[in-house]
């Protein structure tokens, strides 16, 4: 039982940490909640930032996850603006804030993301040089697209991943010129090998983005703090206004590595190493979100999953395990994408190298389909491209381990719940 005295602590005001706050109150948990954020805003959804937000499509208003109100109505202790700066484990406390404040907690949750990786070369001190993580980047670059557009501007985009190509069809709706750069020889490629990522490609070519593939950026060239162009490796100059860095995002471990915390091996991407239930190497610190590295016995592999709907899970999930229910963290990772009019959902986890057959279900020429991604006849991840309403028998699919009749896969008038046996 969970006494009514008792201080749980959350640090990182994103989904899964405002997620994880909620939880608590609704499961009944009537003792100090205390939640902690460096960010000024309320806690938000990202997904938004390289999407409807940027395009102008979507109000500021509708990113928060709560109404600034909901917080004092129940009773969580919100602390904005406020940085942790160190953890004492013997002491079960935590230290934030410019006075260094200190509280004790009972039981501690890290939800402290992920932050943008940083381009290591000449010229990233530019005025012209982006990253999109918070809101306030995401205003900013809106403008700088919409200026762009305006003025027949050129982007470069370092990286074809999820947020460069969101960010590259934005740039287009709003007229920039976008040349994405990226190293390897397709989008997407750690994600949903060549075979997807080409479709990617196609798709985003055909709106008149421009991709130099197999290179990376060496310098951002400027002038009086202005970008004008961009340097590969392949001695090429691409002409450039502005320059995204969307190379992907670390982990924000610091505070839990300084606490000695046992952290994931970087093979798995690093991360908070946590237990089935969402638990640290400390029984009273429990990790979720982006920051946090669990085991997956479905893929048999430690898995750090940075989307929305493992923030939205996961944070939950902690704060079950915090008050002593019993949890398992299983979920089948998941996100989505919406790039020009195609949408994607993805379950599953199937990096190049995990899986021997790619299987389409439906028409890949015209964007309306099911990928399937197989290693010896079993499904490890599925993504529905313009096909709604299909989570979850996908899902199913992938947790049954069933092994399938590839033809059967393909043929979309088999439904996908016949092919478990
Ligand atoms: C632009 C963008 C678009 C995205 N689009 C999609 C999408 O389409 N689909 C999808 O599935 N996923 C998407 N994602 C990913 C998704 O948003 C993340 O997985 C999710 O935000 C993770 O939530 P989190 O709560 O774990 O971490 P975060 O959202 O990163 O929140 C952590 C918070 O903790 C704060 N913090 C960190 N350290 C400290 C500290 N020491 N003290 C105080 N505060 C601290 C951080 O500043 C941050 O506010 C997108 C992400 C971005 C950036």
């Amino acid at each position: 039982m969970v006494d009514a005295d008792q201080t749980f602590v959350i640090v990182g005001g994103g989904l899964a940490g405002a997620k994880a706050a909620e939880t608590l109150r609704a499961e009944g948990f009537s003792g100090r909640v205390i939640l902690i954020c460096d960010e000024r805003d309320h806690p938000y959804e990202r997904p938004p930032l390289s999407k409807g937000y940027l395009l102008g499509k979507e109000e500021r208003d509708s990113v928060f996850v709560h109404e600034p109100a909901w917080y004092a109505q129940n009773d969580i202790e919100l602390h904005l603006g406020q940085t942790v700066d160190a953890i004492d484990r013997t002491a079960k406390t935590v230290r934030f804030g410019e006075d260094g404040t200190v509280v004790r907690y009972d039981k501690l949750l890290l939800a402290t993301g992920a932050e943008p990786r940083r381009l290591d070369i000449p010229g990233t001190d530019l005025a012209g040089v982006h990253h999109l993580r918070r809101l306030a980047h995401a205003e900013r670059l809106k403008g700088v697209l919409a200026s762009l557009g305006r003025d027949n501007g050129h982007i470069v985009i370092a990286g074809a991943g999820w947020i460069g190509l969101e960010v590259a069809a934005a740039a287009r709706e709003y007229g920039a010129e976008v040349t994405v750069v990226e190293p390897e020889p397709t989008p997407l490629h750690g994600v949903l090998g060549p075979e997807l990522g080409a479709l990617f490609a196609e798709l985003h070519r055909e709106h008149g983005v421009r991709f130099r593939f197999g290179v990376r950026l060496t310098e951002i060239v400027g002038q009086d703090g202005v970008v004008l162009a961009a340097r590969t490796d392949d001695g090429e100059e691409h002409p450039a206004h502005d320059v995204l860095a969307a190379i992907g995002a670390a982990p924000r471990v610091a505070l839990a590595e300084a606490a000695g915390l046992e952290m994931a091996d970087r093979a798995y991407g690093g991360g908070v190493a946590v237990d089935e239930h969402l638990r640290t190497s400390d029984p009273d610190i429990y990790a979720a979100g982006d920051v946090a590295a669990f085991p997956h016995a479905l893929f048999d592999t430690r898995l750090r999953v940075e989307h929305w709907a493992n923030a939205l899970n996961g944070g939950p999930a902690a704060a079950k395990a915090m008050l002593g229910q019993q949890v398992t963290y299983d979920r089948v990772p998941y996100f989505f994408s919406d790039q020009y009019d195609l949408g994607m959902e993805y379950s599953g986890w199937a990096p190049p190298g995990s899986y021997d057959q790619v299987v389409i279900r439906g028409d890949a020429g015209k964007r309306e389909f099911i990928a399937f991604w197989l290693r010896e006849g079993r499904v490890l991840a599925g993504m529905n491209v313009n096909v709604w309403d299909v989570t979850e028998p996908i899902q199913n699919l992938i947790r049954s381990q069933a092994q399938v009749d590839s033809e059967a896969l393909a043929d979309p008038h088999v439904p996908l719940a016949d092919l478990i046996p």
